[in-house]
């Protein structure tokens, strides 16, 4: 039926001073949501007012590395976000039905009315940084960001691993396809130290975050930086498992200080 026009996106009205950024990865399991929370996390210790949008209808796990079950709630037309440590957050996860954890299939359509009504039906109130937790690959909703947020910058996650960086850079290629900007690459589980002395074990390879910024920056024909590489650490894991970011609980570790270093330079 008719729905009549469309809510427009605060944030992709012209002169919107959110910065979006859309984290991306080939593939999962690389730490693409463990990655967007302990950013958000760190940009919100700095100050700034952050939201997320977890569009990852496979993994949705940004609540839960958030520490809420809360729902968000309707008022008047507008959805309210739940709130964790400071940071507005909605997902894909939310809008199932109690105990259903069944897999979302959602095909193209679908998914584009979930993000316009994440987008333009919740009320964010006046953001500084809007991160987008996209699925891995190149599916539907990475066109679906680009089509209804131009301005949305990517950011990559890989692995240090070359197979991953082969397809990590197929899914940052998007942005050539749709002339978005890539803000940089974003190398996870880059080492493991060592407990008992000072190397660092290449657990997953090496090479694989300046191989996809090296890539990236030939395809795209402007720069696009390795922006850090994020050391494997037990307690990043366990901080998502617990709903406490690891830039939170402690900010001082390698893995966070790199964490907060890229929050920095973004
Ligand atoms: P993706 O969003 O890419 O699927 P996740 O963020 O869910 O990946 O991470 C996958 C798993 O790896 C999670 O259990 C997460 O806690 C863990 N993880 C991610 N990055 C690191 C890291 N640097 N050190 C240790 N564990 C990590």
């Amino acid at each position: 039926g008719d729905r009549g026009p469309e809510k427009e996106i605060p944030f992709a009205k012209p002169g919107s001073l959110t910065r979006v950024f859309a984290v991306a990865s080939g593939k999962g399991g690389v730490g693409k949501s463990s990655v967007t929370v302990n950013l958000a996390a760190a940009m919100t210790a700095g100050g700034l007012k952050v939201g997320i949008v977890d569009a990852d209808i496979y993994g949705h796990s940004v609540p839960r590395m958030l520490g809420t079950d809360e729902r968000p709630t309707k008022v008047e037309d507008m959805i309210m976000p739940p709130v964790a440590h400071d940071i507005k957050v909605i997902s894909v996860g939310m809008f199932k039905p109690p105990g259903n954890n069944h897999p979302v299939v959602w095909r193209g359509p679908m998914l584009d009315r979930a993000l316009h009504q994440f987008l333009a039906d919740v009320f964010w109130g006046d953001l500084d940084v809007l991160l987008m937790d996209l699925p891995p690959g190149t599916g539907d909703i990475a066109i679906s960001v680009a089509q209804r947020m131009p301005t949305a910058e990517i950011l990559v996650v890989t692995t240090p691993q070359q197979a991953a960086a082969e397809v990590a850079e197929r899914a940052g290629s998007i942005a050539f396809q749709t002339h978005q900007q890539i803000a940089g690459v974003i190398e996870n589980m880059a080492w493991l130290p060592c407990p008992h002395c000072d190397e660092r074990i290449p657990v997953f390879g090496e090479g694989g975050g300046q191989t996809v910024a090296d890539g990236l920056t030939r395809l795209l024909g402007t720069n696009v930086p390795l922006l850090g590489q994020i050391p494997l650490d037990l307690r990043l894991r366990e901080g998502s498992d617990n709903g406490k970011p690891l830039v939170l609980t402690d900010p001082d570790s390698p893995a966070a200080t790199e964490l907060r270093q890229i929050a920095n330079t973004l």
